[in-house]
């Protein structure tokens, strides 16, 4: 996900600032999964939405198999806002009883005796807004626009779900609205059908996929696509996009690169984890971004504004597909491995694209001095600049430490590992470990369980002796919160003829005296010349 502010003009400046810090309503309740839910397995949803926009209501129907994990277990129980008339519930094809109450749905399990489940639920009417948008009927120049934003946890204002993000399942949805809208979905087109005035699309994924990543378009949408081919050259997939007239030539211009994003990210981290349904941008009205529903990302009317100016976004979007979809978190803790990945992802695309001086450049962007709260406590508030751009950071210190060849190799390891399913920060530094050979629990420790970042000063002298020079670099870490910060850092002498020489050091203390012999006498010595550390260098003041 990524969020903006609104406003009439955008420059890219500013949004770099105003990016991360919408997050007050982002708050994750701690009461929201009762213990039950953890004890039951969602196999698949088969969801159904008449939609009236007129009335802003929908009469829906929602099929959820799936097994108990406890036959101890009192009552299923599941995640749907109280605000809808519920029609009727079948357990396993008889009426039964159930509670529903703020959040919760709960139904009773001693009429049964097997451990597998079949809820029906029919129910109608308005969806509350929840949390950044939850489902709505919104409008945009006279036409209606139907969407959704559940992330992390709103799913349920509008089917009822085990909304935990690693009870990943099978989906089908029907959406039926006049016969005029598209309507659109995860996964594949199955069929259309009309009936009358009103027509129902019926889309299905036979790939996992998290509550949080369930989507619902439908709108008078203009629709064009390009065609991807794997990595492999078997599969040909569709990039399906969904835009209002208006919008459809600078929607063309502004999504055209993502062919070679798909072709980039495949080839870097493995084969694009939906590759036998599709990849799609459907736009919606969310006013503060773009949000990666599962093979299907909601693209904001602000941000399609035909000068790829939010290609970034974009880039980011899709890389959430391996990182955060296919790849799920364990636990919304682990938001950083969805969020810091795909930022990172950014920096990757251009520069496979420009080089390293885009990866620099790209990197300087997303550079704090005052990153707050660390990575593996992301607290209530999920969506910060720490969990998307010192996550980013990290993950480049992380290439730092093991180097590029072991540092591609853990992605496409952890993917390859965890695809389809979920993993936690622990899970990942398993892979890191493994695929590196390195013990990594300082990395760890200092860059991904704790708060703060490396603060050096230092001051250097250079002294004669009979035929070389000796330069002696004292280095001090003078952050408050960290003692000493484990790093390689790189010195880099420039001299005047313009030549250059690099040497690396591992820094594990908090003051360390480097001397290094040179023949000529340099011009200028540099610490962290590429910036590959999340760091505040300064010369020490006289
Ligand atoms: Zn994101």
């Amino acid at each position: 996900m990524i969020l903006i502010l609104p406003g009439a003009v955008y420059y890219k400046i500013q949004l770099y600032k105003l990016t991360y810090i919408n997050t007050y309503f982002q708050k994750i309740d701690d009461d929201y999964i009762s213990k039950n839910q953890k004890k039951i397995d969602i196999y698949k949803y088969d969801l159904a939405f008449d939609l009236y926009p007129e009335k802003k209501m929908f009469i829906a129907k929602a099929i959820l198999t799936g097994k108990i994990l406890d036959p101890t277990i009192p009552s299923i129980d599941l995640n749907f806002y109280d605000n809808f008339e519920i029609k009727r519930i079948l357990l396993n094809g008889v009426s039964t009883d159930y509670e529903n109450e703020e959040t919760k749905l709960s139904i009773p399990v001693n009429s049964f005796s097997k451990n597998e489940f079949k809820i029906e639920v029919e129910y109608e009417g308005t969806p509350k807004k929840a949390g950044l948008e939850g489902f709505v009927f919104g409008k945009r120049n006279g036409t209606s626009l139907v969407y959704n934003l559940s992330e992390p946890n709103y799913a349920s204002s509008w089917f009822p779900c085990n909304d935990i993000p690693f009870d990943k399942t099978f989906l089908e949805i029907s959406i039926t609205n006049d016969s005029g809208m598209v309507s659109v979905s995860n996964g594949v087109l199955v069929d259309v059908t009309t009936n009358g005035s009103r027509r129902t699309y019926r889309w299905k994924t036979e790939y996992p996929i998290s509550t949080y990543l369930v989507a619902i378009y439908s709108s008078d949408y203009e629709y064009f696509s390009d065609e991807y081919i794997s990595v492999d050259g078997i599969d040909t997939m569709n990039i399906e996009y969904y835009v209002l007239l208006d919008k459809t030539e600078k929607a063309k211009k502004d999504f055209s690169g993502h062919l070679e994003m798909l072709n980039v990210f495949s080839q870097m981290f493995g084969e694009y984890p939906f590759v036998k349904e599709k990849y799609g941008i459907a736009e919606f009205l969310w006013y503060a971004g773009a949000m990666e529903h599962q093979t299907i990302t909601g693209v904001s009317s602000n941000m399609i504004s035909g000068n790829k100016f939010f290609e970034d976004t974009f880039v980011h979007e899709l890389a959430h597909q391996w990182w955060g979809n296919a790849v799920g978190p364990k636990s919304w803790k682990d938001i950083w491995l969805n969020e810091g990945f795909s930022t990172y992802s950014e920096a990757l695309y251009y520069e496979a694209l420009s080089g390293k001086k885009a990866l620099q450049s790209t990197m300087m962007s997303k550079y704090s001095s005052n990153f707050s709260g660390s990575l593996a406590e992301p607290g209530p508030f999920l969506f910060t600049r720490t969990m998307y751009d010192k996550g980013a950071w990290v993950l480049h210190m992380l290439r730092w430490e093991v180097g590029d060849s072991s540092f591609f190799n853990i992605l496409r390891t952890y993917y390859e590992t965890y695809k389809y399913s979920n993993a936690s920060t622990g899970d990942f530094k398993s892979v890191c470990e493994k695929v590196s050979g390195k013990n990594l629990d300082q990395f760890f420790e200092q860059w991904i369980y704790t708060e703060g970042q490396i603060e050096l000063e230092y001051e250097t002298e250079t002294i004669k002796s009979t035929n070389e020079f000796l330069n002696r670099i004292q280095l001090g870490q003078i952050q408050e919160d960290y003692e000493a910060y484990h790093f390689p850092l790189e010195i880099k002498f420039v001299f005047k003829d313009s030549t250059e020489k690099r040497f690396r050091y591992e820094i594990t203390s908090k003051d360390t005296l480097i001397e290094i012999s040179t023949t000529t006498i340099p011009s200028g010595i540099e610490l962290d010349p590429d910036n590959w550390l999340l760091a505040e260098i300064n010369l020490k003041d006289e």
